[in-house]
């Protein structure tokens, strides 16, 4: 039976392979992986059926591969039944290379059309603008030599490409191009991938100017735009063009709220969340992503507790991205034990969710625990990262573990290849300078391939100071205020250094250099959540609406500790007032406010967690374990560095932090 469509006409005119049985044909193809393949293979009796049946099986075919060989398998099909230059069937042989991601073999399929259509040369772009700029726009090159006119889908996917790898001239020149083209409209589409463009490569006035010029908007340009805002951390530009939107999806809001919990500004990203379950829109898994990372900042469980529960309650099974947040947001929030059950009904094969684990133990003051993660990873054939190591590293500086520490970096860098990066080098020097090992530290410091950084001389001002060096102490202030000579906790550490010998006048002198550099010392403050409300104390705080209260609860504790015995370590205070000012002003200090408002307002068995935007100094420290000790409570005190857990008049840091 000979076949009547035009691909096969013009092969029996030209004398390529004579359409034969298809029966004989297939039988050379070997068995297809897919089962539904394989039984149409085997049952088809399609010798008999028509040109335009079989088109249809070939179309059938190629929606159901699922694997490149599945496809190579089809594609020969293709060429042995004669389909190969039909350009409906190229089309869609184009489309499933696309979705298996094969853009070598589209390249191929294409290269072999004799009389590629301006729609197929469309597909192969778009194919090749997801992972090469240079092919895509080599191939609109080509196109135009070859005399097709590009339109605006040829201009659409090739400023997408330039969108995807921040090519802002070659963006630019395109947008050229099609505004001097009298064929080229500028669509809708078109547009919006220009406004994407100079969004993503931080031209945000280009990209305003793009979307002020459009004559119709809707919800994705809008969102295009915000995206754009939200990337850069313009807030309030973002938030100005979402309040305009005549209508709001899940995507414009999960864009807002991502923007606020990326900006350091949670408090907002939270607000936002509220408001948007109260109009009625679900949130879907990115929603939760960053609404999680949000509760991670603030530390407020309570909050990321109901995230949690309502994603049990919608019977939603975690994915990797979402079970990483919820480890990440449960480890900051101090219920480390929550977090390791969410990782254990995890599947394991990604890198970050290990991570995620590992870097929670870590601030946790788990360095022991850490490494059995690390341990149990390697054992899950899970290759480690150099995110991974920055956990490891920093879980062992915290749990004072050196030698483990030491040998984590040789493995890291002889066994897995890891390039020591300066957040690697940052822990490895904060561990031996905190075991007093300070000459170690300062020889890799010298021996480091990269040049140190604040971080590093901070890491090592601070083991000065822990350790009383005022030489390597000075030389490392030196060192750290010329890299940031505006940060005052730099000044604060020195000071700290001086005032532990004793050595007041250099105190003093500290103290004048920040007030004739205009340094101003940081505030500090500390929050804790009560029944969903982040309550905020810096400082001496009086403008807390329990604030009489907290001050009597702060003068009964007082009285219990001098019961106790307890002493103001005084030593540590950056002044040089007298010494009753000193002990009274440590009273004040953020995370007592917070504390004692924890005692007043939470129930007896709830814990306290606070979260604290500065270093614990060392007499809040002893202050906080005796109170876990008086009043018999759990106390959590997240600070810049770490976790404290106080219990019982002690410390989960042992005292090393
Ligand atoms: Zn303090
Ligand atoms: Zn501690």
């Amino acid at each position: 039976m000979q076949c009547s469509c035009a691909t096969h006409k013009q092969k029996r005119k030209s004398g390529g392979a004579a359409h034969r049985p298809l029966s004989v044909s297939l039988m050379r193809i070997p068995p297809l992986v897919c089962g539904k393949h394989d039984h149409f293979l085997r049952n088809s009796t399609f010798s008999f059926e028509s040109c335009r049946a079989r088109e249809s099986h070939i179309l059938s075919f190629l929606s159901l591969c699922k694997s490149p060989p599945q496809l190579i398998q089809t594609h020969a099909y293709i060429i042995k039944t004669g389909f190969e230059q039909h350009p409906f069937v190229a089309a869609k042989l184009l489309e499933a290379t696309g979705i298996l991601g094969d853009t070598n073999h589209a390249s191929l399929i294409f290269n072999n059309l004799k009389q590629p259509n301006v729609i197929l040369w469309n597909i192969l772009i778009k194919l090749l603008s997801h992972s090469s700029r240079f092919q895509a726009i080599s191939y609109f090159i080509a196109m135009r030599r070859k005399g097709f006119k590009p339109d605006s889908y040829t201009y659409t996917s090739c400023v997408q490409a330039c969108s995807r790898f921040e090519e802002l001239n070659l963006g630019k020149s395109l947008h050229g191009q099609a505004l001097k083209s009298e064929e080229i409209k500028l669509d809708l589409v078109l547009q919006t991938a220009l406004l994407d463009m100079y969004a993503t490569c931080r031209q945000l006035d280009s990209a305003r100017q793009v979307f002020d010029e459009m004559v119709e908007r809707d919800l994705v340009s809008q969102t295009a735009l915000i995206s754009g805002y939200a990337k850069w951390g313009m807030m309030n530009e973002a938030k100005q063009l979402f309040d305009e939107m005549p209508e709001r999806n899940v995507v414009s809001w999960t864009t807002m709220i991502g923007g606020y919990s990326q900006s350091k500004r949670p408090n907002e990203a939270l607000r936002l969340f509220q408001e948007m379950k109260s109009v009625g829109v679900q949130p879907n898994e990115y929603t939760m992503v960053c609404v999680l990372s949000a509760c991670a900042s603030l530390g407020t469980i309570d909050i990321g507790k109901d995230v949690h529960n309502g994603l049990r309650r919608a019977g939603i099974q975690l994915n990797a991205y979402v079970g990483t947040a919820l480890i990440d947001m449960y480890a900051k929030c101090g219920c480390i034990e929550s977090a390791i059950r969410v990782f254990n009904g995890l599947p394991k094969e990604f890198v970050f969710i290990w991570n995620a684990l590992i870097s929670g133990l870590a601030i946790h003051g788990l360095g022991e625990d850490a490494l059995m993660a690390f341990g149990d990873m390697k054992r899950a054939k899970v290759l480690p990262d150099e995110i991974t190591f920055v956990g490891v590293l920093c879980a062992c500086s915290h749990s004072g573990l050196v030698d483990e520490g030491l040998l984590c970096f040789d493995i890291m860098v002889n066994e897995y290849g890891v390039e020591p990066q300066i957040e690697h080098y940052g822990c490895i020097i904060d561990l031996l300078g905190r075991a007093g090992r300070l000459n170690e530290a300062m020889e890799m410091i010298e021996k480091m391939s990269v040049s140190p950084n604040a971080i590093i001389w901070r890491a090592m001002l601070s083991s000065c100071r822990v350790h009383g060096d005022l030489t390597l102490g000075k030389l490392s202030l030196e060192r750290l205020l010329e890299l940031e000579p505006e940060c005052s906790g730099n000044y604060v550490l020195l000071s700290n250094i001086y005032a532990r010998i004793g050595r007041w006048e250099d105190v003093d002198e500290v103290r004048k250099m920040m007030s004739e550099r205009g340094v101003r010392k940081l505030p500090g403050w500390s929050s804790i959540e009560c029944e969903h409300v982040v309550h905020e104390f810096v400082a001496g705080d009086r403008s807390h609406t329990m604030s009489e209260e907290i001050y009597v609860k702060l003068i009964e504790i007082s009285k219990k500790l001098k019961l106790e015995g307890h002493l103001a370590n005084t030593m540590t205070v950056l002044h040089d007032i007298e010494e009753e000012e000193k002990e009274s002003s440590l009273d004040y200090h953020s995370e007592r406010l917070a504390i004692a408002f924890g005692l007043l307002k939470l129930g007896l068995d709830e814990p306290i967690r606070v979260v604290k935007n500065l270093r614990v100094c060392a007499d809040c420290h002893e202050w906080t374990k005796l109170i876990s000790k008086i009043y018999h409570k759990d106390i959590l005190v997240r600070d810049r560095v770490r976790f404290h857990h106080f219990n019982d008049g002690f410390c989960s840091c042992k005292d090393y932090w």
